[in-house]
Formats: structure tokens, sequence, C-alpha cells
């Protein structure tokens, strides 16, 4: 299938929310910069998103073949044990966004900025989130993504960009020779059905990561998957 590109996303953040994460005292000048960005990063902002469906040719000890494309990863190969169609994805702030926080050049302005364009980009995960569940009424999903463990390094971003075309061409992400994507808000990975709620998060041992979606689970990472 060909990938299926999703480019009007509504970017519409709420700026309540924003003010408490931000924690900013109301009334203060602080709020009035932070709004003011927040209109502008508004006005600018494109959040994408980019899939497709590829069922998987081979299920290997220590990985999968997805669309000829070998996937070297344990916890995978566990995972996707009784899965029969996986889809790869990639959401993004969207270059408009990344070009116009690169142009700040106040410290300050910039950090609220990037703060802005990760609210984009969580639009746009939510957005794809719901868009796949309701398409292919599907009931649970977890995902991986490349570069969360060692298991699935960084470097399989070059395989999982191939099974999704042109992402540079189709929504403005590229792929470094370090394999980090630009724009820098931007997560890939591969969605599946699952009954359980899987994150990698829970196989991972990194401490103080604000990203973090669960607890590390030592013994999940000992029993079933070392
Ligand atoms: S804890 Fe942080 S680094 Fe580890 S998998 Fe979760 S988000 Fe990634």
């Amino acid at each position: 299938m060909d990938p299926v590109i999703i480019d009007r996303i509504e970017f519409n953040p709420d700026p309540e929310k924003f003010f408490h994460k931000m924690r900013t005292k109301p009334g203060s000048r602080q709020e009035e910069l932070v709004l003011s960005l927040l209109d502008e990063g508004r006005q600018v902002g494109r959040p994408r998103a980019i899939y497709t469906i590829t069922g998987i040719d081979q299920h290997l000890d220590d990985g999968v073949v997805l669309n000829g494309i070998r996937m070297k990863s344990k916890v995978m190969a566990i995972n996707l044990s009784a899965v029969h169609r996986v889809f790869p994805y990639l959401n993004s702030s969207g270059r408009e966004l990344f070009d116009w926080t690169q142009s700040k050049e106040d410290l300050l302005e910039r950090y609220y900025a990037e703060e802005i364009s990760q609210l984009a980009l969580r639009t746009a995960e939510e957005f794809l989130l719901a868009h796949l569940k309701t398409t292919y009424q599907l009931g649970k999903t977890s995902s991986l993504n490349p570069g969360s463990l060692e298991d699935w390094p960084i470097t399989a971003q070059r395989p999982l960009f191939q099974l999704l075309g042109d992402p540079l061409e189709s929504i403005g992400v590229e792929l470094t020779e370090s394999m980090l994507m630009l724009p820098n808000q931007s997560v890939s990975g591969i969605r599946y059905s699952s009954e359980t709620d899987f994150s990698n998060c829970e196989l991972c041992p990194r401490e103080n990561c604000s990203h973090r979606r669960a607890p590390f689970d030592e013994s999940l990472l000992k029993e079933k998957y070392l």
C-alpha cells in the first residue's frame, strides 16, 4: 500500500492548559509572552503524519520481515508473534514550526517555541492514532519506536523510513546521517494491535526522562525479553 499522508491536522492549542504546563503567573509578562508565541505558533503550525500498512512476511526469532525489509529486534519478535499486519508511521510538528523555532534568538522564546512545537507533535500523534483506530477499527494498540531500546537501535530509522517511501518529500521530515530526524519534534514507530498496553518505557531503565510514559519494569524485562 502507498503511504497515506495526513497534512490537514488542525493545530489549536488551549492557552489555559499551556499556561498551566509552563507555570505562568496570571497577568504576568511571562504569560503575555507565552500567549503571543502561542498565537504565532498557531498561525504557523502545520503538524503532519504519514503511515502505511504492512503485512508481516516472516516471523523470525530475533525480528520480523516487513515488506521484504528485515527488522532486527527480539522485543519486536515477541510482541508481534501473533500479529499479521502493522502500521509503520511518522508524526511531526511540521517543518514550519521547526523553522519558526530556529528563528528565535532569545533563549527563553526559543524554549517556549520548542514546547509549542512539542504540542504540535502531540496533536499529530493523537490525530493519527484516532484516525487509525476509526479507519481500521483497531481496539487496543501499542507502539515500538526505534532508538528507545538497545534492542531496536536508532539505526533502525533507515529501514523504517524506507517503508514510508520518501518522508522528506511527503511531509518534510529528513533523516540525518546520525539518524536524527529534522524537525526534531518528530516521532517514528510501528503501531500494532495488542491486547496489552505495551510501552517501550517499561523496558527502559533510563532515569529522569521527561517523556517517560510507563515505569521501568525490570522483572518484565528479565522474564519476557532477556
Ligand atoms: S523512558 Fe524515555 S528514553 Fe526510555 S523509552 Fe521511554 S521515552 Fe524513551
